[in-house]
C-alpha cells in the first residue's frame, strides 16, 4: 500500500523512462514547444473546471476568475507555468503523469522515425506533451491542489526525468496547478522575458485566456496579460491571418502540425452559431479506436463547456477538430442535454454541410491536397453514406477507388468518373472487393471485364465490403458485384465479334454433359454448376449469391469469433479452358470427381477463402502432378 502522509519514491513505467530519454536527447530542434505545451495543459484545467462548476459552483466561487501565469527566475534559474484550473489529487498525479498508462505512449514509441523533426511533431499528436518540459529542465517540480479540496491536501511531485519521481503531501493556499522547470545549463536563454513573451504569442495568442506575465519593470508587482486571448473564432475572417488559424488549430487540435484545411462561418437565421472547424493533415494515432481522446470544443456565448466526440460530429467524420460557439444555448447544459437537443442538431447537421462542402471544393481545385486527405481519412470517410444517409449522395461523390483502367493501387476514382465513362447500354456501377489490392486485381472475375474493356472498382479497404452491404445505388445506377449474383453482360455494346458470339453458343451446348457431371460430382458442395461469362483465362471461379458476405470477410469474421451464416455457392466454369476440354474426355469417374474438387478448391482460394480440407487438396494435386509426368 502507498502512503499519502509522507514522501514516497516511485518509478516510472518503462516506457515512460525510454520517452523521457527521448525528449531529453533527441528534440532540441524546437525547444520552446514545452511552453504551449505546459500552456495547453493549464487551459485545459480550466476547461476541465469551468464544467465541473457548471454542476457545483462552489468549485470556482471563490477565485472566479480564470488565467495562466508565466514567471521565471534569474538567480533561482527557474520558469514557472501556473493556473487556477482543475487541479490534481494524489491518486490523479500519479496516473496522469507518472504512470501514462494512456495507450498514446507506446504508439507513439512505435512511430518514431528517427528524424528530429518528424518525431518532435509527434509529442503532441500523442498526448505525451508535460514531458516536453525536460528538453529544458533537469528537474520538474509540479505543485498541486484539486478545486473543492482542502489547503493541506495538496501534493507536490518532482523528478529529474531519469527513472522515477517523488511524490508528497504539500500545503498550498491556491486552488489548480504551478509547474516549476529548474533550467537545464545551457538554457539560459529562457530566463529572459521578452523573449518568453514572443513565443507565448506565438503559440497561445488566441488561448481564450488571459495569459499574464509580470511587468517588466517590476518584478514583484503588476502583472499584465500578454496574449491576446480573445476567441479567435469571435473576429471577422478578413481579420485573421492564415498564420493565426494555423496557430489556434494546434491549440484546438493538439496537433504540432498545420492543418489541411478549415471552414469559419457565422450562422444567424432560427438558431444563432459560429462555427470554425479545421481538417487536420494526419489521422490521429486513435481515429480507429472506439472512443477518441479529442474532438470538437463547445462554447455557449464564448464560454467554454465542453470536448465532445459523440455529440457535435458523426462517427464518420469524428478527425474533426475546432469549435462550435452557440447563442442559444444555456449557459449551465449537461452532457445529457447534449443528447437529444434541437439546438446541437442544427448546429451539426450545418456543421456536415460545410464540411462536406468544404472536401467538395478541396476536391476539384486542389486534387492533390485532397489525395492527401483521402490517404489519412478515406477509409473513416466510407463508413458516411450508411451513418449518415440524409447526406449519402453527397459523401458517396466524396468517395474514391482503384479502378481496372489505372495500374496502381491509389484511391482516385470517384463515382462520377465512372459512370461519366459507362459503355453505351451498361446500367451497373461493378466493382469488387478483397482484402488486398493484388486480390482485388488479379480476381479471376475480372477476365471478362477487362477483355471487354469495361471498368471495375477495386476495393480491398476492409470497410469497402461492409459499406457496399448497405448502399444499392449511386446517380441512379445500382452496384454490382461481380463476384456475386448473375452476370448479364448482354446489353453493353463492346467491340466482342459476332464470331466470339457464335463460339460462346456452340460451346455452350457442348458443355451440357460435363455441366451435369460436375453437379453430380460436387452436389453436396455447390449450389449449381454453370458455364461462365466472366472467365477468359481461369477455369473456374466461386459466385456467391448477392446477399453473402465475400470469402476473405467470412474467414475475417470466422477467425474473430463470429457466427456467418452462408449458403452454398455457385461453381462457374470457363468452357475453352483447357483443362475443362481435357475433363470433357475423361472416362474415369474416381479421376473426374478429383479434377472436379480441384476446380472448386481452386476458386475458392482464388477468392481468399478457407479449404474445408486443405490436407485433401494437396493430396489431390499431387496425384495430379504425378499423373501428368508419367
Ligand atoms: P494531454 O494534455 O494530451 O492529456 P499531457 O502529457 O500534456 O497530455 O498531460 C497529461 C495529463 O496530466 C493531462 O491529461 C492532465 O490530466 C494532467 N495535467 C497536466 N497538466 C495539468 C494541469 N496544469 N492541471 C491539471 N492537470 C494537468
Ligand atoms: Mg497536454
Amino acid at each position: 500500500m502507498s502512503d499519502a502522509t509522507t514522501k514516497e519514491t516511485m518509478q516510472f513505467e518503462t516506457e515512460v523512462g525510454q520517452l523521457l530519454h527521448l525528449m531529453i536527447h533527441s528534440l532540441y530542434s524546437n525547444k520552446e514547444i514545452f511552453m504551449r505545451e505546459l500552456i495547453s495543459n493549464a487551459s485545459d484545467a480550466c476547461d476541465k473546471l469551468r464544467f465541473a462548476a457548471l454542476a457545483d459552483d462552489k468549485l470556482m466561487a471563490d477565485d472566479p476568475d480564470l488565467r495562466i501565469e508565466v514567471e521565471f527566475d534569474k538567480d533561482a534559474r527557474t520558469i514557472t507555468v501556473r493556473d487556477n484550473g482543475i487541479g490534481m489529487n494524489r491518486d490523479e498525479v500519479i496516473s496522469n503523469i507518472g504512470t501514462i498508462a494512456k495507450s498514446g505512449t507506446a504508439e507513439f514509441l512505435k512511430n518514431l522515425t528517427g528524424d528530429q523533426a518528424k518525431d518532435s511533431h509527434l509529442i503532441g499528436q500523442f498526448g505525451v506533451g508535460f514531458y516536453s518540459s525536460f528538453i529544458v529542465a533537469e528537474k520538474v517540480t509540479l505543485r498541486t491542489r484539486r478545486a473543492g479540496e482542502p489547503a493541506d491536501a495538496a501534493v507536490q511531485w518532482e523528478s529529474t526525468g531519469e527513472s522515477g519521481y517523488s511524490i508528497e503531501p504539500i500545503t498550498k493556499e491556491t486552488r489548480g496547478t504551478e509547474v516549476i522547470l529548474h533550467l537545464r545549463e545551457d538554457e539560459d536563454e529562457f530566463l529572459d522575458g521578452w523573449r518568453l513573451r514572443s513565443i507565448i504569442r506565438k503559440y497561445s495568442d488566441h488561448v481564450p485566456l488571459p495569459i499574464r506575465m509580470r511587468k517588466e519593470d517590476k518584478p514583484d508587482g503588476e502583472w499584465e496579460t500578454v496574449n491576446k486571448a480573445n476567441a479567435l473564432w469571435t473576429l471577422p475572417k478578413n481579420e485573421i491571418s492564415d498564420e493565426e488559424y494555423k496557430e489556434f488549430y494546434k491549440h484546438v487540435a493538439h496537433d504540432f502540425e498545420d492543418p489541411l484545411a478549415w471552414t469559419h462561418n457565422r450562422v444567424e437565421g432560427k438558431y444563432e452559431y459560429t462555427s470554425l472547424l479545421y481538417i487536420p493533415s494526419k489521422a490521429p494515432f486513435d481515429l480507429y479506436e472506439p472512443k477518441q481522446s479529442h474532438g470538437v470544443k463547445l462554447y455557449v456565448q464564448r464560454v467554454f463547456i465542453m470536448e465532445d466526440n459523440e455529440n457535435l460530429m458523426p462517427r464518420y467524420l469524428r478527425f474533426i477538430r475546432g469549435v462550435l460557439d452557440s447563442n442559444d444555448l444555456p449557459l449551465n447544459v449537461s452532457r445529457e442535454i447534449l443528447q437529444s437537443n434541437r439546438v446541437i442538431e442544427n448546429m451539426k447537421s450545418g456543421s456536415v454541410k460545410k464540411i462536406l462542402g468544404l472536401l467538395e471544393s478541396m476536391a476539384k481545385n486542389d486534387p492533390e491536397k485532397y489525395a492527401t486527405f483521402w490517404k489519412e481519412f478515406g477509409k473513416v470517410m466510407k463508413e458516411g453514406p450508411v451513418e449518415d444517409s440524409s447526406n449519402r449522395e453527397q459523401v458517396l461523390k466524396l468517395l474514391r477507388y482503384a479502378s481496372t483502367l489505372n495500374d496502381s493501387d491509389a484511391q482516385t476514382v470517384s463515382l462520377e468518373d465512372y459512370v461519366s465513362r459507362m459503355k453505351e447500354g451498361q446500367d451497373k456501377i461493378y466493382y469488387i472487393t478483397a482484402d488486398s489490392y493484388n486480390a482485388a486485381k488479379n480476381s479471376p472475375h475480372l477476365e471478362v471485364f477487362k477483355k471487354k474493356g469495361i471498368e471495375v472498382l477495386l476495393m480491398f479497404d476492409r470497410v469497402d465490403e461492409w459499406m457496399m452491404g448497405f448502399i444499392s445505388e449511386f446517380d441512379g445506377k445500382s452496384f454490382q458485384s461481380v463476384a456475386k449474383g448473375e452476370l448479364d453482360l448482354s446489353k453493353i455494346k463492346t467491340e466482342e465479334s459476332e464470331e466470339d458470339k457464335k463460339k460462346h453458343k456452340q460451346e455452350e451446348k457442348a458443355a451440357k454433359k460435363i455441366l451435369k457431371k460436375l453437379k453430380k460430382a460436387l452436389d453436396e458442395k455447390v449450389e449449381d454448376v454453370r458455364l461462365s461469362e466472366r472467365l477468359t483465362d481461369s477455369p473456374s471461379c466461386i459466385v456467391l449469391s448477392e446477399y453473402d458476405m465475400a470469402l476473405y470477410m467470412q474467414q475475417l469474421m470466422k477467425q474473430a469469433g463470429q457466427e456467418v451464416p452462408t449458403s452454398k455457392p455457385v461453381l462457374e466454369i470457363n468452357p475453352s479452358h483447357p483443362i475443362i476440354k481435357r475433363m470433357e474426355e475423361e472416362k474415369d469417374d474416381e479421376r473426374f470427381n478429383g479434377w472436379a474438387q480441384l476446380l472448386l478448391d481452386q476458386a475458392i482460394l482464388s477468392e481468399g477463402g478457407q479449404l474445408e480440407d486443405p490436407a485433401g487438396f494437396v493430396h489431390r494435386m499431387n496425384d495430379m502432378m504425378l499423373t501428368l509426368s508419367k
